[in-house]
């Protein structure tokens, strides 16, 4: 039987940057696919411990430099990154669209949301001045903040250029060094913004990037040179990482996965609603942690349901709707669709076994909404991540917050009314971090820290805003008597 020949790849493979230098990787390498129309776009390394031993040497060695210059001389190279992150931003988000399949528009916005985390980092100085009192008779109390050291952030692939910024201009600008280990699912962009920190004049070693999967995750958590580690990834993946990162005794903030519930009462506005709610569910192709994923209509809503319906109706895979990540994605949440319909579930739109002409091998799920799906089935309770929204009816408001209550994630939940008793009641009792009043992705913007509650984060802190100074620092009190 012939073997079929060796695919050409569009890009050559993917570099591990290490002490400035792009340097090949060792190994195995894994092919990176375009969700689009499955062409090989790239090979990234599965990088060894060895591999991680050698970035975090890097970084060592680059910290005592960048953590003795003045925070606001390394906001500098924010400043510059910034600018860099607009002039690129074609670039960028071609490489997004490339590996991750957004739409153009999608991967702006994340190059555009990148640059709003830089924007905070820049603003360090004026937020980060630390604490003095005079506590006592010629007795003054100061608190410093300095960097942890050196520090790690591990991401996954939904967000190519915005997650590992989420971490990068602020863990950088207080000082500590960093080896980033992005998704070797969407591995381009990293290398890209790597070359652009080096551009922005950031010194070598400050900023590392080691490709790989689970080892290299696991020599992270292990390290005894690393301080610190963030993690943004699914809740299975974030429990192994706070728990082996915690034991070895580094502090660890791990973002997990998602199960978001929007709340939809009766006098909801239904175009407004409609439109939002089917944004949440099919924006980045449902691929968000942010994601709608269940509709809770309590009582009568039937003439909201419809709205949407009609709504999600119009988007067209291949053109409005982008693909999701892999063959292996594509086909679990067909896998959930027909559960559900199995199950009793009514689809009253069907995503399933879409084709889009002259790209035919691409990943493409078609939008998807399903009515009567009960609390107990399992595309209620486990997190589909695709352009999918399930429907469950309500008789009153408790009974929608009991079914949210009960998800073990926490991360967002949503309600549409026209009335401000009605949301204020919803905010205060949904067991979520971040709530949205007639909004479907309440990603709270800078300087609101961004992060979950419940199985959707571990760890103290938020990774971004406010909330990521405290993690990305370590206060120091000094007491001070001068006799005047
Ligand atoms: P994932 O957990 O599969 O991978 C995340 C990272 O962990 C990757 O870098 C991957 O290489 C690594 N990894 C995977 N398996 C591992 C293992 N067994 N041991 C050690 N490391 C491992 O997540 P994903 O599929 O890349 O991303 C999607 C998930 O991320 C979804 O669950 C989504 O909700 C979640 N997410 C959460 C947030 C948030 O803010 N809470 C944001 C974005 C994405």
């Amino acid at each position: 039987m012939a073997t079929a020949p060796p695919r050409a790849a569009k890009y050559p493979d993917v570099p591990n940057l290490i002490g400035g230098r792009l340097v090949s990787g060792e190994g195995i390498y894994l092919d990176v696919d375009a969700p689009a129309d499955a062409s090989l776009l790239s090979r990234v390394p599965l990088s060894s411990r060895t591999t991680v031993d050698d970035a975090v040497a890097a970084a060592a060695r680059a910290f005592p430099g960048w953590a003795a210059t003045p925070l606001k001389e390394r906001v500098q190279v924010f400043f510059r990154y910034r600018a860099l992150l607009e002039r690129h931003m074609e670039e960028l988000s071609r490489l997004v669209v490339e590996e991750h399949g957004k739409l153009p528009d999608e991967a702006r916005a994340e190059v555009q949301k990148a640059m709003e985390v830089t924007e905070f980092a820049c603003a360090l100085p004026e937020i980060a001045a630390g604490e003095v009192l005079e506590v006592s008779r010629g007795i003054e109390c100061r608190t410093d903040r300095h960097p942890v050291g050196v520090v790690a952030s591990i991401a996954p692939f939904n967000f190519p250029v915005m997650i590992p910024n989420w971490t990068i201009p602020n863990a950088l600008a207080l000082g500590n060094c960093m080896v980033l280990k992005p998704s070797e699912l969407v591995p381009l962009s990293a290398t890209r913004l790597g070359m652009l920190l080096e551009e922005a004049g950031l010194p070598p070693g400050v900023f590392n990037i080691v490709n790989g999967g689970q080892a290299v995750v696991e020599a992270i958590c292990d390290h005894p040179g690393i301080a610190a580690v963030s993690f943004v990834g699914s809740t299975r993946v974030a429990k192994l990482v706070y728990r082996r990162g915690t034991a070895s005794l580094k502090r660890v903030l791990a973002l997990g996965g998602a199960k978001n519930h929007l709340i939809v009462l009766p006098d909801a506005d239904p175009a407004v609603s409609a439109v939002n709610i089917i944004a949440s569910m099919a924006g980045c192709t449902g691929q968000r942690c942010m994601a709608a994923s269940v509709l809770l209509a309590v009582t009568a809503t039937d003439h909201v349901i419809a709205r949407l319906v009609e709504e999600a109706r119009r988007l067209v895979p291949g053109s409005t709707l982008g693909p999701v990540i892999s063959r292996a994605a594509k086909e679990r949440i067909e896998r959930y669709i027909d559960e559900a319909e199995a199950d009793g579930a009514e689809v009253l739109l069907d995503g399933r076994d879409v084709i889009v002409p002259g790209r035919e091998a691409g990943f493409y799920v078609g939008p998807t909404v399903i009515d009567r799906v009960r609390p107990d089935m399992r595309i209620a309770k486990e997190e589909v991540f695709g352009p999918v929204l399930a429907i469950v009816r309500a008789g009153t408001v408790d009974e929608a917050l009991a079914i949210e209550n009960a998800s073990p994630y926490g991360n967002a939940a949503s309600v549409f009314t026209e009335s401000g008793g009605s949301a204020r009641y919803v905010a205060e009792r949904a067991s979520a971090g971040m709530i949205g009043v007639n909004i479907g992705v309440p990603v709270p913007r800078e300087p609101f820290s961004f992060g979950g509650w419940n199985e959707s984060k571990f760890g103290v802190g938020d990774i971004t805003g406010h909330g990521s100074i405290e993690f990305w620092t370590r206060a120091k009190k000094i007491t001070t008597r001068w006799n005047a």
